[in-house]
């Protein structure tokens, strides 16, 4: 990782590039920030830039054999530790390395993870994932080895608050003596959740969410977006790249939703009843989870539909496509009939939700909009 790749956070590298260049690298950082702000990935770009054999003024150079190794996240003094959980591949005392091999593909693929999506990545979506005892004595083997190639030994550990008591506790113990030429950087959002020993034995950096200009500029290079949309996205991300990462998978998706979502309320208007039943067997036949997303994507445009029509502009955030069908859609959008049209997609869900004859609910749901649309 280059800190060239990383997305704004100009005066944080400034910072870290001047420790390597007055010889002020402290031996135990805590990166501590929101989601989707960069700190891993700036963890690691401080590590490769360390360890850099031919390092510039302001970044590694990408080429020599330590960043050729650590551009795969594979350098043999480079470790990794972070939340893990049993699942069907390692049924007992997991630790890291048992997953290493997925770390490095989901890094290599989005550095901007957050926590839910690396759970979900190693199948274990529904367990918290944590750091536990086995961990420590991991991380004890691998400071006893012997530094193979670099100058620095690395021990990154992500979402440090997850480290049990007992994990936390045997850190500690290296922390306060810590072994020659190895740096350490936990990263964490929650600092509350951490020991307070173990904070103020750190140093700790304060890493900001992404500020909009930085924000807007890869946002529009990495996805093909501009104008009114652009905004919207860089507004929603909230200097959260992964949030946007998510914002635009959910966008492309939900295109097909907005089309569901606009046919439906046309053909409710029309009473259009022929039609309404034709397309509650196409949403009978998309999936559960599909028809979930459709009821929360509905629920949002009625949502802001309400909003608009009560004059409150400031505060809608829509992408182009559905403000322009908005502009005449939220007049029908009101205080008369928006908790009950709430109401009834709500229950459409809970219906769906617990295995309901999909047809029968879809089409009873259109019947009541083609009502309250009236009312
Ligand atoms: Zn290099």
């Amino acid at each position: 990782m280059l800190f060239s790749e990383i997305i704004g956070q100009t005066q944080i590298k400034q910072e870290l590039l001047e420790t390597v260049r007055n010889n002020r690298i402290s031996h135990a950082l805590l990166f501590y920030g929101p989601e989707g702000s960069g700190k891993l990935s700036l963890a690691i770009a401080y590590a490769q830039y360390i360890n850099c054999e031919q390092k510039g003024e302001k970044d590694s150079c990408g080429v020599c054999p330590s960043c050729l190794k650590y551009n795969k996240l594979q350098h043999p003094d480079l470790h990794f530790v972070f939340p893990v959980a049993t699942n069907t591949k390692v049924k007992k005392d997991p630790v890291s390395d048992n997953f290493i091999a997925e770390w490095r593909e989901i890094f290599l693929q989005q550095p901007y993870m957050s926590l839910d999506m690396w759970l979900a990545h190693i199948g274990v979506e529904n367990k918290q994932g944590s750091i536990q005892r086995e961990e420590s004595r991991e991380i004890m083997r691998k400071l006893n080895l012997k530094t193979y190639e670099a100058e620095y030994k690395v021990m990154i550990i992500w979402m440090a608050e997850k480290m049990n008591e007992t994990c936390a506790n045997k850190l500690l113990k290296i922390l306060e003596e810590p072994p020659a030429k190895t740096l350490f950087v936990l990263i964490s959002e929650h600092t509350e959740d951490l020991m307070a020993t173990i904070l103020s034995r750190t140093q700790i950096i304060r890493i900001p969410k992404i500020d909009d200009e930085s924000m807007r500029q890869k946002l529009a290079s990495d996805f093909s977006v501009s104008g009114e949309d652009l905004e919207t996205l860089v507004h929603n991300a909230n200097g959260n790249y992964f949030k946007a990462f998510e914002l635009m998978s959910f966008e492309n998706s939900n295109s097909d939703f907005f089309n569901y979502f606009t046919q439906i309320m046309r053909l409710a208007y029309a009473k259009n009843l022929p039609e309404l039943s034709t397309i509650s067997e196409t949403m009978a036949g998309i999936g559960r989870e599909k028809q979930k997303g459709f009821f929360e994507y509905a629920l949002k445009m009625l949502r802001e539909n309400f909003i608009l029509n009560q004059k409150k502009q400031e505060i809608v955030y829509l992408y182009k496509k559905e403000k322009d069908f908005s502009e005449k859609f939220h007049s029908f959008i009101n205080e008369r009939n928006i908790a009950q049209l709430t109401k009834e997609f709500n229950e459409a869900h809970y219906h769906i939700e617990r295995n309901g004859n999909a047809k029968i609910i879809f089409f009873d749901l259109f019947i009541k909009i083609m009502m309250l649309l009236r009312s």
